[in-house]
């Protein structure tokens, strides 16, 4: 039976798979050892919706004592400077899901003049506000379509604090040595020579993968085919007189990609890129151009892939220590959120002793999930013709597409239809859904050979809907400044059971 768990890691996939062992298995004794002297990654701000919805719906997390104490800023998707528009927004509200009315055409037909205000979310977006003010006041109507901006070391604070209090014993040490028992691992010994039993363990190391990686010897899946960068260089400055954007910013650079992320009192900006294309002073002085406040930077380096076991014996892999993808869409405390509920689920409905079957079941989704990302990731890179760098040149010649081949084939075919989705994706899996796929190939105007279904009728309807959304959004909209402001405020109501 289950009793003891050690978590190895004290970053945010270890602490928030603390706190959903001990919400979910209270009867389970939990530890967590984090080196003092190796830190945690300190990046990782943006998230989508899943997040929230697992904070406050899976964990339980009040939202008022969060917003208080971690002060997130409020995102409803991503800006998109990329391709031959201006840019494009790339929403959480599934904005090309609608049809044209009333001949019934899937919207994608008719975006390629107007994309911009799609639906109410996007209009938003392009309008700098958030959500729509409430008919009866002056406050927000708060949507579940939003995800969040945190900074990463306040989001540690937070949750150390939170586990605490939920009973996890919070260790200081560095892992000496793995101690085993046949196959599965028995006990972690520390340098101080403490030693911790465990009937299971989370490895949630990082980058530095002790468990998985290093002692199993679990071999790596590279992503490096289709996605090439393996470097960021990381930094911000505070806050002035910018107003706080609703949304991620993803910039084309030279050989690379740029985020903007938003804080309520400072704005943090990444420039992600491949070494085989830019030095580290090359990169710094594009990004430094391109931002001439930003402070101190500093550079992050990465490897693009998954391990191809994440559930090994009695342990589990979770977060950077699983495997990583660069933060185009924003993924990884998605990722983590759904391992947490993966692992949890598996060890709650097994009784503490989970069958092969399960523990294979639970090894492919999360393998799954990691692949799909990188897919959906590889299709920014093949498509984007914004620039004409070696970098990008080399990208719309090279990038690998994997599982997004046959949807691009299909899209290239027939268009951004739904005919055949359950045959493309798995749409009870998949985090982006066919929309978001058709989403990027209309936004960065992939051309495809039915563009002549949509009439000049069509068209028209069309133009009025999103000038309609953008109106609306301009004339009821609240900015993030205004809508924090109220949902700050101790007297501020949350819906309960409002977040899944
Ligand atoms: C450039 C960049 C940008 C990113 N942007 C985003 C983003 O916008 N959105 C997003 O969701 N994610 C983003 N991420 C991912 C983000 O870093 C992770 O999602 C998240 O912070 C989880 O990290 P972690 O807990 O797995 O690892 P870490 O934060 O590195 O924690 C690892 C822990 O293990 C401990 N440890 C390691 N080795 C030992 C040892 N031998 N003994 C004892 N303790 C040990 C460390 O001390 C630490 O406590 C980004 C990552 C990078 C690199």
């Amino acid at each position: 039976m289950l009793r003891n768990v050690v978590i190895l890691g004290g970053g945010t996939a270890g602490l928030l798979m603390a706190a959903s062992l001990r919400v979910k298995l209270p009867e389970i004794k939990v530890q967590l050892v984090a080196s003092g002297t190796l830190g945690v990654i300190g990046v990782g701000e943006g998230s989508t919706t899943d997040f929230p919805n697992f904070l406050h719906g899976f964990l339980e997390i009040p939202p008022a004592e969060f917003y208080r104490a971690v002060k997130p800023a409020l995102k409803l998707g991503i800006r998109f400077d990329w391709g031959p528009r201006s840019h494009y927004h790339y929403s959480f509200s599934g904005a090309m899901r609608q049809q044209v009315q009333p001949s019934g055409l899937p919207c994608g037909y008719v975006a390629e003049e107007n994309i911009v205000g799609a639906d109410l979310v996007t209009a938003l977006m392009e309008q700098r506000r958030v959500f729509l003010q409430h008919p009866q006041g002056p406050w927000p109507e708060v949507k579940q379509t939003i995800g969040y901006h945190i900074e990463n070391a306040e989001l540690a604070v937070f949750l150390e604090g939170y586990v605490k209090r939920l009973g996890v014993e919070i260790l200081e040490g560095d892992l000496a040595e793995v101690m085993m028992a046949g196959e599965t691992v028995r006990a972690l010994r520390l340098q101080d020579g403490r030693v911790l039993e465990a009937d299971f363990l989370v490895d949630a190391s990082g980058f530095r993968s002790e468990l998985i990686g290093k002692h199993f010897k679990t071999p790596f899946i590279s992503y490096r085919d289709s996605l090439i960068c393996d470097r960021a260089i990381v930094g911000g400055w505070q806050r002035t007189f910018e107003p706080i954007l609703p949304y991620t910013v993803a910039e084309t650079m030279d050989a690379g990609w740029a985020w903007q992320i938003e804080h309520p009192t400072r704005i943090n900006r990444g420039y992600v890129y491949c070494s085989g294309f830019i030095s580290d002073e090359a990169a710094e002085a594009e990004f430094r151009k391109k931002n001439p406040k930003v402070g101190p930077t500093r550079v992050v380096p990465f490897m693009p892939g998954r391990y191809a076991r994440q559930w090994k014996h009695n342990v589990f892999a979770v977060g950077n220590a699983a495997g990583f993808v660069e933060p185009l869409e924003a993924t990884s405390l998605l990722v983590i959120s759904h391992e947490c509920r993966f692992l949890v689920t598996a060890l709650k409905e097994s009784g503490g002793d989970p069958t092969p079957t399960v523990v294979n079941c639970v090894d492919r989704l999360s393998g799954g999930l990691w692949d799909e990302i990188r897919d959906f990731l590889a299709v920014h890179y093949r498509f984007n013709q914004r620039l004409d760098t070696p970098f990008w040149q080399h990208c719309r010649r090279e990038v690998a597409l994997k599982g997004a081949e046959s949807i691009v084939e299909y899209y290239e075919q027939n268009g951004p239809n739904y005919l055949a989705e359950s045959e493309l994706i798995k749409p009870i899996q998949s985090v982006f859904q066919l929309e978001g796929y058709w989403l990027h190939l209309v936004g960065m105007k992939v051309p495809h050979q039915r563009a002549s279904r949509a009439t000049e009728t069509d068209r028209q309807v069309w133009a009025q809907h999103c000038a309609a959304n953008l109106h609306r959004a301009e004339q009821h909209g609240m900015t993030v400044a205004q809508s924090l402001a109220v949902m700050h405020n101790p007297r501020w109501q949350w819906t309960p059971g409002f977040y899944r």
